[in-house]
C-alpha cells in the first residue's frame, strides 16, 4: 500500500527502491483520523505466498513459535500485531493472505467484501480477487479499523457506491435465531485432527450461545476452487507485473545491449522464483490456443462457485469453516513443493473467488491451552515449555457471509470473543 515518501517495496528487489509520490486511500483515510503509521510490514513478494518466505528482503518468524511461519503473504502484519508490536496492521487477501496469517499469528482479520474498501494505491496483484482488511488484536479492533478505510472511492472503479454502517453497532454479543452451516467440503481431507476438533468445538460454543447450527451444508464445486484460482490470479497477475518493465519506475538493468536485453534482465534479477512461477503459469493460461481450455474454462466454474454460495446464502446467515487445513509450519518446510503451500489456502480462496466478506479469528491453540493469558494475570500454564512443540499452536475459524453483511460476521465473531478467551493470549516474544 503506498505512503507518499515511504519506501513501498511489495517486498520485492523490482520496487526496492521506490518511492511513492501518493498515497493509498485507506493510508489517507487513516491520517484523516489521526492515525500513526508505525512502519512497513514484511510480506510474501507480490503478495504471492502463503508463509512470507517469498519476501526478497527476509523471512518473517510466527511469534508463538520462532522455527515457524507466520503465514502469508500478509505474515509481517499478523507478527506484528500478535507480538505487540503495533495495536492492528492492515494486509491484502487475494486468496487468504489475511485470514490465514490471522489464523496462523492467533489474531482477527478481515477479508471484507470485494468493493467495500478502496483499492487505489494498492499494488495490484490479482485485480478481480484483491481486497484490503484489517488485522487486529479482537473484534471490536476490526470494527473500528473498517469504520475508518471502508467506503466508496472515485478512484477506484471497483470500489462499490453504497453507505457503509457503523460496524460497531452490530457488535450486540446477540446471536440468537442466526442460522449458520458448515459446508462439508471445508473439512478436507488432510486436515490436522486438532484443528477439526477445534473449530467443532467453537461451532458448539456458537450453537451454545443461540446460533441454529447446520452441520450438513454442501457446496460441491469447492474441490475446482484451488484450480480455478491458480489459473486466474496467475493470468491478472501476469498482466498486472507487465508494467515492471525497468523503463518506468523501479529497479532497472543499465547494463544491457538492448531495450529487449534490459527487459529482460531487468524482470530476471527483479522477480523472485514464486513471481516468476506465476507470470510464466498467467502467460501460458492467457496465450491464444489455450485462452479457452483454461481462463475462459475457470472463468466458468468460478461463475458456479459463486452460485453454489448464493444458493446457500438464502438459507443461512453465515457459514463456518476452518480458515487453514494445518497449525503453522515450520520455516521452511513447503518451500521446495508449490502445490502444498498452495494447498494451505484451500478454505480461504473460494471466497474471494465469489468476492465474499469473512473474517478468521482465534478458535483455540493445538492442545486445547490458553498458553499465555493477557500480561499481568495468572498464566494457564507453567512456564518452561519447550518453544519448538507445536501442542501451543494457534488455529483459527473463518466465518463467510454474503456481499456486504460484514456486520453479519462481525456480530458472530464478536459474540464468540465474548464467550470465550482464546484473542487474549499472548504470543512470549
Ligand atoms: N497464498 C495465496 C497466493 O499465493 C494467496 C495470497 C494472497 O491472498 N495475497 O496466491
Amino acid at each position: 500500500m503506498c505512503i507518499k515518501g515511504i519506501p513501498t517495496t511489495c517486498s520485492s528487489k523490482m520496487l526496492q527502491n521506490f518511492i511513492p509520490p501518493y498515497n493509498a486511500t485507506v493510508v489517507e483515510k487513516l491520517n484523516e483520523c489521526g492515525a500513526v503509521i508505525m512502519g512497513k510490514a514484511n510480506m510474501d513478494e507480490f503478495a504471492m505466498g502463503s508463509s512470507t518466505e517469498n519476501s526478497a528482503l527476509f523471512v518473517t518468524h510466527n511469534p508463538w513459535d520462532l522455527s515457524r511461519v507466520p503465514g502469508g503473504s500478509s505474515g509481517g502484519s499478523a507478527a506484528a500485531v500478535a507480538s505487540d508490536e503495533a495495536i492492528y496492521a492492515l494486509g491484502s487477501d487475494t486468496g487468504g493472505s489475511i485470514r490465514q496469517p490471522a489464523g496462523f499469528c492467533s489474531v482477527s482479520g478481515l477479508k471484507p467484501t470485494y468493493g467495500r474498501v478502496s483499492r487505489y494505491g494498492l499494488v495490484a496483484f490479482a485485480s478481480s480477487l484483491d481486497q484490503i482488511g484489517p488485522l487486529t488484536k479482537d473484534v471490536t479492533d476490526c470494527a473500528l479499523v473498517m469504520n475508518a478505510i471502508a467506503g466508496h472511492d472515485s478512484r477506484d472503479s471497483t470500489s462499490v457506491n453504497q453507505a457503509t454502517p457503523d460496524y460497531t453497532r452490530c457488535l450486540t454479543g446477540d446471536i440468537k435465531g442466526l442460522r449458520i452451516g458448515v459446508p462439508e467440503e471445508y473439512f478436507v481431507e488432510g486436515m490436522q485432527s486438532e484443528v477439526k476438533t477445534a473449530i467443532e468445538a467453537a461451532i458448539n460454543k456458537l450453537g451454545e450461545l443461540g446460533a441454529i447450527i447446520d452441520w450438513k451444508v454442501s457446496l460441491p464445486s469447492t474441490r475446482y476452487a484451488l484450480a480455478v484460482y491458480y489459473i486466474i490470479a496467475p493470468s491478472e497477475a501476469s498482466a498486472n507485473l507487465a508494467r515492471y518493465d525497468g523503463v518506468k519506475y523501479g529497479f532497472s538493468a543499465r547494463e544491457a545491449e538492448n531495450m529487449w536485453d534490459a527487459m529482460e534482465k531487468t524482470r530476471q534479477y527483479g522477480f523472485g522464483p514464486e513471481v516468476k512461477r506465476r507470470i510464466m503459469l498467467g502467460t501460458y493460461a492467457l496465450s491464444a490456443g489455450y485462452y479457452d481450455a483454461y481462463y475462459l474454462k475457470a472463468q466458468k466454474v468460478r461463475t458456479l462457485i459463486r452460485r453454489e454460495f448464493d444458493q446457500v446464502f438464502e438459507k443461512f446467515d453465515a457459514l463456518v469453516t476452518p480458515t487453514s487445513p494445518t497449525i503453522p509450519f515450520k520455516i521452511g518446510e513447503k518451500t521446495d513443493d508449490p502445490v502444498q503451500m498452495y494447498l494451505s489456502d484451500v478454505c480461504t480462496l473460494p471466497i474471494n473467488i465469489a468476492g465474499l466478506p469473512a473474517i478468521s479469528i482465534p478458535a483455540g491453540f493445538a492442545d486445547g491451552l490458553l498458553r499465555a493469558e493477557p500480561k499481568g494475570l495468572p498464566r494457564a500454564e507453567p512456564k518452561g515449555l519447550p518453544r519448538a512443540e507445536s501442542k501451543g499452536l494457534p488455529i483459527g475459524m473463518q466465518i463467510i457471509s454474503k456481499p456486504f453483511a460484514e456486520e453479519t460476521i462481525l456480530k458472530i465473531a464478536h459474540a464468540y470473543q465474548q464467550a470465550t478467551e482464546w484473542h487474549k493470549g499472548r504470543a512470549e516474544v
